[in-house]
């Protein structure tokens, strides 16, 4: 009860400096929609980190709303979010201990280690891969918490991902399957170029076997996994 009462007290702090901080961050008309915003991640301990940092910077130093976070990266446990306000989309990175922001949508993604780290060959490739804000998965509350669901693509417990989530386990090596060499191996080429590829893939993937979904499985993001155990019970 203790742990619970706690984690509640660390949320309701966390809500409180944010709502201390939007009215000098955004401009009268636009308070209503940042606080509502603000109250959708009520219970949602990353998100109001992440909604906290972007008004203590306010990137490009502009007085405006944050309205939407859509997940366009994630990968062992490090996430290259995208916060959106009505006119501008920021590029934000985040781990266990610290968020960056990186430039706007427009300029793609420049810095070469984050380009590597997420597999991408260079600022082109990204761009090509990710071609529309629209497209890019938005981040929905407790998406973190809840653990009976895949904090990627959304199934449940038990059943398949959708192919492609990167939480998704390689039933040959045990690793995250978009990142592990797996799948070139098994197709025998160099990189997956076209549908008929990702169709063999699945087909021999469906032959091994694919794991389903399971907690155990999610990126261990809550630095304090005893709070999480019984807050969102
Ligand atoms: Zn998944
Ligand atoms: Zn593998």
């Amino acid at each position: 009860m203790l742990h619970t009462k706690k984690a509640k007290e660390v949320l309701r702090r966390l809500q409180e400096e944010v709502e201390i901080l939007i009215p000098y961050a955004v401009p009268g008309e636009d308070l209503e929609v940042a606080l509502e915003f603000l109250r959708t991640f009520k219970d949602d301990q990353f998100a109001l980190g992440v909604i906290k940092d972007f008004y203590s910077i306010l990137p490009e130093a502009r007085e405006e709303a944050l309205v939407k976070i859509s997940v366009v990266e994630e990968k062992e446990r490090v996430f290259l979010l995208l916060l959106s306000t009505s006119r501008h989309h920021h590029f934000y990175l985040i781990n266990d201990e610290e968020g960056v922001f990186l430039g706007e949508w427009e300029q793609g993604i420049l810095d070469e280690h984050v380009l590597a780290f997420f597999e991408y060959r260079n600022a082109e490739s990204f761009r090509e891969a990710n071609s529309s804000v629209a497209a890019c998965r938005e981040y929905r509350p407790l998406e973190r918490m809840n653990e009976e669901i895949c904090p990627s693509c959304g199934v449940k417990a038990g059943g398949l991902h959708t192919l492609g989530c990167p939480v998704e386990v390689c039933p040959w090596c045990s690793g995250q399957l978009n990142y592990c060499n797996c799948r070139f191996e098994q197709l025998g080429v160099e990189e997956l170029n076209d549908e008929k590829e990702l169709m063999e893939l699945a087909e021999k993937l469906e032959r091994k076997g694919r794991v389903p979904y399971a907690k155990e499985q999610r990126p261990a993001f809550i630095a304090e996994p005893e709070t999480k155990e019984v807050i969102f019970k």
